[in-house]
C-alpha cells in the first residue's frame, strides 16, 4: 500500500488517528503536565524552560490553577487536548485530575490523547476510567527491537481506549521502527505515528555528536528522517496504520490553524487578524498613557473600542494609528504578535 500524501510533506496509510485529525484542524490544546521524565532520550526536544522541571503549560500559557487550563481551552475553542510531558504518568494524580476536569467542563466528546514512555497496566486503567480516549506509547529507543520485554501486550490487553505508538523517525533506526510497526500489527494496536526528528536548543549537541544535522538552514527537520519514515511505511504496507508527521506540518498546519482559531476568538475590535492568524495592532509608547488616550479620543475622535491601555502601553487599531501617527507627539509602532496567551511579538515597525 502506497502512503497517502497530506499537507506539508506528511503522509499516512489506511487512516489517521482521531487525535491527529483534530490536530490537523488546529482544534487540540497542548497540555504539558510536567517537564519531568524517567527517561533521558538523547533526541528529546523539550525546551530548557520545561525539561526536567515540574511545570504545567496549556499551549503557551504557564498554568497556575486548574481554571487557567479551562480558560485557555475556551480561548482557542478546543475540541480536544493532547496531554504531554515529560512523562504524564509520573504525576498520575494531577494527570487524572486534568482528564476529569476537561471531560467535565467540555463533555465526553472533548477528545483527549496522552503521550507516555511508561508501560503500566494499573495506570493505563486509571486513565481509561477517567475518560482518556487515546494512549500514545513512546517506548525508549533501546526497546524498539525487543518490545516483548516491556510487558506491553499484557498492559494494554482488553483496553477500550485506542492505543498506538508515537516515536521519532530516527535516521539509522529503520530496523527498530519496522520491528515496532510489526509489533503494533501483531498486538492489535490502532496506529503508529512517526514524527520527523527535529533539532532544538536542548538536543542539538547530542544529534550532532551522532552525525545528524538539519536538512537546511531554514528547517529544524533532521536530514534523513523523512526518508527513514517513508522506507518504513513502504516496508510495513497495510499491516498497521502508520502516519508520518513532518516538522513543517506541525508548524504550517497544526500551529497555524490553532493560531487562526484562537485569533478569531480573542481578537478585539482594535486587532487586525492576518490570514496567517497573527494579530496586527498599533502601539503608542509614552509615560503619559492617559494623556495620549485623551488626545486620540478628544482631538482625533478615535472611538473607545478602537483603543485600550494594556501592558504598559496604548494599543490602537492599526489602520487608525497609521493614519494619525505622523501628527502625534509620541513614538508609534505597528506591531505583529502571536494571538497566544504570551502574545509573543514577532515584528515591530516605527510609524510616522
Ligand atoms: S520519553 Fe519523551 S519526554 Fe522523556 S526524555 Fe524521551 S523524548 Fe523526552
Amino acid at each position: 500500500m502506497r502512503p497517502i500524501p497530506m499537507e506539508s510533506s506528511s503522509w499516512y496509510t489506511k487512516r489517521l488517528p482521531r487525535g491527529c485529525r483534530l490536530c490537523r484542524q488546529g482544534a487540540k490544546m497542548v497540555l504539558l503536565v510536567t517537564g519531568r521524565c524517567g527517561e533521558s532520550c538523547y533526541y528529546c526536544p523539550l525546551s530548557e524552560a520545561k525539561k526536567g522541571r515540574d511545570v504545567v503549560y496549556a499551549n503557551e500559557l504557564r498554568v497556575a490553577s486548574d481554571e487557567d487550563i479551562v480558560r485557555e481551552a475556551e480561548a482557542m475553542g478546543a475540541r480536544g487536548t493532547g496531554i504531554t510531558g515529560g512523562d504524564p504518568l509520573l504525576i498520575m494524580d494531577r494527570t487524572v485530575r486534568y482528564v476529569r476536569l476537561l471531560k467535565e467542563r467540555f463533555g465526553t466528546a472533548h477528545h483527549i490523547h496522552l503521550y507516555t514512555a511508561t508501560v503500566d497496566r494499573e495506570r493505563f486503567l486509571r486513565l481509561q476510567e477517567a475518560g482518556l480516549d487515546e494512549l500514545r506509547v513512546h517506548p525508549p529507543i533501546r526497546h524498539w527491537g525487543r518490545l516483548g520485554d516491556l510487558g506491553l501486550t499484557e498492559a494494554v490487553e482488553g483496553l477500550d481506549m485506542k492505543v498506538g505508538f508515537e516515536v521519532p523517525a530516527v535516521p539509522g533506526e529503520g530496523e527498530g521502527l519496522i520491528a515496532l510497526c510489526r509489533f503494533a500489527a501483531a498486538n492489535g494496536l490502532a496506529f503508529v505515528n512517526l514524527n520527523e526528528l527535529e533539532v532544538s536548543e536542548t538536543n542539538c549537541q547530542a544529534l550532532l555528536a551522532r552525525g545528524l544535522h538539519v536538512r537546511s538552514d531554514v528547517s529544524s527537520a533532521i536530514e534523513g528522517s523523512e526518508r527513514t519514515a517513508m522506507a518504513v511505511m513502504e516496508e510495513v504496507g497495510d499491516a498497521v496504520p502508520v502516519h508520518f508527521c513532518s516538522s513543517s506540518f506541525k508548524d504550517r498546519v497544526q500551529l497555524r490553524e490553532r493560531l487562526k482559531r484562537r485569533a478569531k476568538r480573542v481578537a478585539r475590535p482594535l486587532d487586525l487578524v492576518t490570514s496567517e492568524g497573527m494579530v496586527l495592532l498599533g502601539v503608542v509608547e509614552t509615560q503619559d498613557l492617559e494623556g495620549a488616550y485623551r488626545l486620540l479620543r478628544d482631538a482625533h475622535g478615535v472611538p473607545a473600542e478602537l483603543m485600550a491601555i494594556e501592558r504598559g502601553r496604548l494599543e490602537v487599531a492599526p489602520w487608525v494609528l497609521e493614519a494619525l501617527a505622523p501628527g502625534l507627539p509620541f513614538p508609534c509602532f505597528l506591531v505583529e504578535e502571536y494571538p497566544t496567551a504570551d502574545r509573543l511579538e514577532v515584528e515591530r515597525r516605527p510609524l510616522g
